[in-house]
């Protein structure tokens, strides 16, 4: 469900402007710091973020232009708990529409960039582990694996289940 590549975003009604509203607030509960649409099953190019400037909602994201690298302990809202070390550009610019048709044009660093970054991987179904090394996705899935084991009933649930909240997306 998370591997296709969601399709663009051509007109905004009602019912997009109330899954945004639901989005934000699933990633507020969660908590996180950004909700890409296909991870509550929605297959179309949205995210919404909030690194602690209030929320906001883009539309058809792209990132034009990448400089840098930056280390930064990542995590994801669809695998709860679980965190990684990883290497992505530093800074990004990032254009995209919002809800009411405005173009978004930001120059992002450090957090936001990777949080852009790891939105818009979800809108290309992939996940954070794909970007992992050798060493980390081993670790990763016998961790997955045994969980799997431990609660089979909780696989695959979204909110509730983070322990930390920094940089979970
Ligand atoms: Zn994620």
């Amino acid at each position: 469900m998370l591997r296709q590549r969601a399709v663009e975003i051509t007109d905004v009604d009602e019912a997009l402007v109330r899954l945004a509203q639901d989005m934000v607030e699933t990633m507020y509960e969660a908590p996180g710091i950004g909700l890409a649409a296909p991870q509550v099953g929605v297959e179309r190019r949205m995210f919404v973020y909030d690194v602690g400037d209030g929320p906001a909602v883009v539309l058809n994201p792209r990132i034009v232009e990448s400089h840098g690298e930056w280390a930064y302990d990542e995590g994801c809202l669809s695998i709860p708990g679980l965190s990684w070390e990883l290497v992505r550009p530093k800074q990004v610019r990032l254009l995209g529409v919002d809800l009411d048709g405005n173009e978004i044009d930001i120059d992002a660093d450090e957090l936001l960039a990777r949080c852009f970054q790891h939105e818009i991987d979800h809108l290309d179904g992939v996940l954070v582990v794909e970007r992992l090394d050798e060493v980390q996705r081993k670790e990763a899935m016998r961790v997955l694996r045994q969980r799997a084991l431990d609660a089979p009933q909780t696989r695959g649930h979204l909110v509730g289940r983070v322990v930390s909240s920094r940089g979970q997306s």
